[in-house]
């Protein structure tokens, strides 16, 4: 990872050194996770699929850093309809914090009480790395609660996470579990890989995935979600993390438009039309697959592409986006609909012994 200088700066939340507006925070924290999410594994220029290489060209500054730090794009339209958000202004050290390990890779548990902003008490309980660690668990949470909104005073999340061993700022997040006041109800995701599964995934206590998997999507096996649509960035397609090579197909029945243009920033790509006039772009591929070209009629499910890391991309990811006719963003969770899998039934013993593993170290950590 070298995108240290991509640092979402302007939208980071829970800085010592600065006391951002009480507002943007409350209202950014789901903006702030897709910041993350995108400094971590988005392209450099997530919009470049539309740009058209002068104007890439010419904003290739801008462009850069809106796709680090969207600080206008990002807060601004959030701030014009902003919410009352009990619980304000924050206030800092309220949560009792957990010793913890101090070798990466380790098993860390949080016990954060909210007082304010989440972030800020992800910062109070964990220190510098609690807003990573907040921006991270938030795309799960995200899920099921609008954290610009549903927070209130005295909600509870726990957090179990593993900082990377070598220093990439990459968190992963073991499990979450929100004790929500306004639902009166708790959000739990436990990240745990059934036998037989390529990645592992995140399972609420009941065993149903927590994040959505688009119903008939172009990649079926990836480790997860990284970016939606609507994150606040102006970002106009989902990303999904994979290894490079994973087998990419259509999700529609459709002509083929374009391969491998403004490679630069989209890397080898591909562009198809559907029969309603809708466009559908393939980025930062590895590979377009052989003999497939522009004018080229595609089935669905016919795999068209391997995913990649072309172009302005700084990890492994295919970055998928639908446009309407009139050149709309279109976002795939509608158009396509969601799902959830299940864990299958011979993995439900050994999960919930997980569960309640962690549950304890939480217990352990809220002591
Ligand atoms: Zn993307």
């Amino acid at each position: 990872m070298t995108l240290r200088s991509h640092q979402p700066t302007g939208l980071r939340v829970g800085g010592r050194n600065r006391k951002p507006p009480v507002l943007p925070v409350l209202l950014g924290l789901s903006l702030v996770a897709n910041a993350w999410f995108l400094w971590a594994w988005a392209p450099k220029a997530p919009n470049a699929a539309e740009v058209d290489p002068a104007l890439a060209a010419a904003t290739q500054g801008v462009a850069a850093s809106l796709d680090a730090a969207p600080a206008v794009a990002a807060v601004a339209p959030a701030a014009a309809g902003a919410p009352t958000v009990e619980g304000a202004p924050p206030v800092e050290g309220t949560a009792p914090v957990e010793p913890v390990a101090v070798a990466p890779g380790d098993p860390k548990a949080g016990h954060i009480i909210i007082d304010g902003a989440v972030s800020r008490g992800f910062v109070a309980a964990l220190g510098d790395e609690g807003e990573r660690v907040a921006l991270t668990a938030s795309r799960l949470l995200n899920w099921n609660l609008d954290l610009t909104k549903d927070p209130r005073k005295g909600d509870v999340t726990d957090v179990l996470y593993r900082l990377s061993a070598d220093g990439d700022p990459e968190v992963t997040i073991d499990a979450v579990r929100y004790q929500s006041k306004k639902f009166d109800k708790v959000y739990e995701a436990y990240r745990f890989q059934p036998d037989g599964w390529a990645f592992p995934a995140w399972f609420d206590a009941s065993g149903v995935e927590v994040p959505g998997r688009l119903k008939g999507g172009p990649i079926a096996d990836y480790e997860e979600i990284t970016s939606l649509i609507g994150d606040g960035r102006g970002h106009a397609g989902m990303d999904f993390k994979a290894p490079v090579g994973s087998p990419v197909t259509a999700p529609f029945a459709g002509t083929v438009t374009r391969v491998n243009w403004n490679w630069k920033y989209n890397g080898n790509c591909l562009e198809m039309k559907r029969s309603d006039g809708s466009i559908v772009r393939f980025l930062h591929l590895s590979e377009v697959q052989d003999g497939i070209k522009a004018g080229t009629r595609v089935t669905v499910g016919q795999r068209i592409a391997a995913s990649g890391n072309t172009g302005r991309s700084s990890a492994p990811h295919l970055h998928y986006e639908i446009k309407s006719s009139s050149d709309r963003t279109l976002d795939p969770l509608k158009v396509h609909g969601v799902s959830r899998r299940s864990l299958p039934e011979g993995s439900q013993g050994a999960f919930q012994a997980r569960v309640a593993a962690v549950r304890a170290k939480w217990t352990a950590a809220a002591e």
